[in-house]
């Protein structure tokens, strides 16, 4: 009986292990794009039918492409690890840090308004700016960009990303290094 029970339990344990891999960032360990759809779309339906709060946070580095050029891509994905981690100890255990692209991540906030949520992202623009990395005569440091949105009733992630999107935007379009947000009411 325990031999004829090995082959499924291995076969189980491989399709989880191979499931856990399509969701996850290979450089950075945390969930990529595709966990992040699945859990907006998630977040999307319980929002609905409990009337909860949900925001998201949109960070993309700054000028990120002249850190690669002047330092190489190899101080780069440091940097991208580090960011990772300064990320998930910026935010509570109930948020969630996604990679989203190439230097851009994501954080979902349940139970969380807009102005809470700005909070959260101006804490990330201090941690990430903590960032120092050491390469011979200089000291490689980041800043961010964060664009906020909170979820809308009846909106649909699609929706919901290109809000925080145009927030995110907007950071950009201000200089770098700050946050907006795309308020509910007002836009
Ligand atoms: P902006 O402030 O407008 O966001 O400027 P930027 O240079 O950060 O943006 P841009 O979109 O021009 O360039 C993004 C850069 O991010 C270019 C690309 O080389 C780098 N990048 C994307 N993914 C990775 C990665 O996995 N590793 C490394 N090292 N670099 C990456
Ligand atoms: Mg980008
Ligand atoms: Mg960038």
């Amino acid at each position: 009986m325990l031999a004829a029970a090995i082959c499924p339990i291995r076969n189980a344990c491989l399709y989880i292990s191979i499931e856990q891999a399509a969701l996850t960032d290979s450089l950075t360990g945390v969930p990529n794009k595709r966990a992040m759809n699945e859990v907006l779309a998630r977040a999307c339906c319980l929002g609905d039918r409990h009337g909860e709060d949900y925001s998201l946070i949109l960070c993309d580095l700054d000028h990120f492409k002249a850190v690669n050029d002047q330092h190489g891509h190899v101080v780069g994905d440091h940097i991208l690890k580090l960011a990772a981690v300064e990320l998930e100890k910026a935010v509570r255990n109930s948020d969630s840090v996604y990679r989203f692209g190439g230097e851009e991540f994501a954080i979902l906030l349940p139970h969380t308004d807009e102005i809470h949520a700005r909070a959260v992202a101006d804490r990330i623009r201090e941690y990430i700016g903590t960032i120092s990395v050491n390469c011979g005569e200089t000291d490689v440091s980041v800043t961010t960009s964060c664009g906020v949105a909170q979820r809308l009733p009846d909106e649909t992630a699609d929706q919901w990303l290109a809000r925080a999107d145009e927030a995110l935007y907007r950071a950009k379009d201000h200089g770098r290094n700050c946050t907006r947000v795309f308020a509910a009411i007002g836009n």
